[in-house]
């Protein structure tokens, strides 16, 4: 068959663009050569249903095997007893837990999307939504952080039957013990979804929700740094506290219902490729290597914050304990969209972002989120942080002229041409 040369060059302008610039979206990643080996793999011609040892097709010997390490491997990294490595992404990851813990119409609570949270929180137009009835939390104000006793006051007042603790854009860490003490005291389901911070807290460098939450989801794309895709994890697997039971009248086991959840819930055949690259990246992930780069991940992010903040960019909530930073862009007198606009000129790579309490629209938007998950693949450290606080600040200043934003992006290609996309 003739090579499909109209994809394979775009595959290759692509890799052109991701070498050349500077990536600073938050949820972005560059894996191994190893984790892109396995992605590629004859392994994605397999159907596989079901799960190890209980498959509805014939010929799974060896992906039982790849997924069982895949499973083992993730519940050492998360010092969890359970373990679905089959969520084709974060959203489907989340989508199981709904499944297993609600009905439709059952209320939860959810972080509000425009301030940090995730579309599948209970974003009126996802899934979450339109067949549950989501409330909302959000942060405060004057402080960017959430408020925990307000938390637990809308929670006494919705009586929600889940609560969900996590974010896509929130860069403090996250009281997971209280959130516990909040479930509990009305009785619902904690789920954290850690789908940004993962591999910051699989190194034990931020807070761990393993212990306190019933279930953890999130995506291995992100800080985990894996190929795309999502994972569920429990700290201990328990008796469903629903009423729903086995045909022999005793209680299912959540692993149960989650696993039901994903596959037949929302799933059919498992990405078995996917599965190996989440294994080869989970193993990564367990190195002294991946302990170190998360380490500069977050040192990295700490070293940027300060310098925006002395360039007298507003940080919501003033800083970062993790790999990201959500910047309110009021009083620079210029939009998200039209700062993502110009540091796309000047191949600086961002996403515009809501604010809390923004007055635009998600289309337009009053800031920008940054991460330095990327950037720290491809070796950065912290003095080349002070470099890219002046690019970005150079491109917001000048963002109507393109001459300029040219000439930022011939200091980026400069920069970043001859470094590999993984390097540490
Ligand atoms: N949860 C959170 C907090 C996220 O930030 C994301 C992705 O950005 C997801 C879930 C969904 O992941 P995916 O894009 O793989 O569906």
């Amino acid at each position: 068959m003739q090579r499909d040369t109209v994809i394979f060059d775009l595959i290759q302008e692509e890799k052109e663009r991701q070498l050349d610039g500077l990536e600073l979206i938050a949820s972005e990643n560059f894996v191994s050569d190893q984790v892109m080996e396995a992605a590629g793999s004859v392994l994605t011609n397999k159907y596989a249903e079901g799960y190890p040892g209980k498959r509805y097709y014939g010929g799974c010997q060896v992906v039982d095997v790849v997924e069982t390490i895949a499973i083992e491997r993730a519940k050492e990294l998360f010092g969890a007893e359970y373990a679905n490595v089959q969520p084709h992404s974060g959203s489907q990851a989340n989508t199981a837990v709904f499944h297993a813990c609600l009905k439709p119409g059952d209320t939860f609570l959810g972080f509000d999307l425009s301030h940090g949270g995730h579309l599948t929180h209970g974003s009126p137009v996802n899934f979450s939504g339109r067949l549950y009835n989501p409330v909302f939390y959000g942060v405060e104000q004057e402080t960017g952080l959430l408020n925990y006793d307000k938390i637990q006051e809308i929670a006494l007042r919705e009586k929600p039957k889940m609560i969900i603790a996590g974010a896509s854009a929130y860069s403090r860490e996250i009281d997971y013990a209280r959130f516990r003490e909040i479930a509990d005291s009305v009785n619902a389901i904690l789920l954290a979804d850690i789908a940004h911070p993962a591999g910051l807290i699989a190194k034990g460098i931020i807070a761990d929700p393993i212990p306190h939450c019933h279930v953890v989801t999130t995506t291995t794309h992100k800080t985990l740094r894996g190929p795309r895709g999502g994972l569920i994890l429990m700290g201990k697997d328990f008796e469903n506290p629903f009423g729903i039971t086995l045909k022999n009248g005793k209680p299912r086991m959540m692993s149960s219902l989650l696993d039901s959840g994903i596959f037949p819930g929302n799933q059919g055949g498992p990405l078995e490729h996917i599965i190996a690259a989440k294994a080869i990246a989970f193993g990564e992930a367990l190195t002294d290597e991946f302990l170190h780069y998360m380490v500069q991940v977050k040192k990295n992010a700490a070293v940027m914050a300060e310098a925006f903040v002395a360039k007298g960019y507003d940080i919501i909530s003033g800083g970062t304990d993790n790999h990201m930073m959500l910047i309110d862009l009021r009083n620079k007198d210029i939009t998200g969209k039209a700062a993502e606009e110009a540091l796309g000129k000047a191949d600086i790579t961002v996403n515009k972002n809501m604010v809390p309490f923004d007055d635009k629209s998600p289309f337009v938007t009053s800031g920008i989120r940054i991460g330095t998950a990327a950037i720290t693949t491809r070796g950065l450290k912290e003095n080349d942080m002070q470099t890219i606080v002046d690019f970005i600040d150079e491109a917001i200043m000048n963002h109507t002229d393109d001459a300029a934003l040219e000439a930022i992006a011939d200091k980026v290609n400069a920069m970043m041409h001859d470094k590999p996309l993984f390097v540490v």
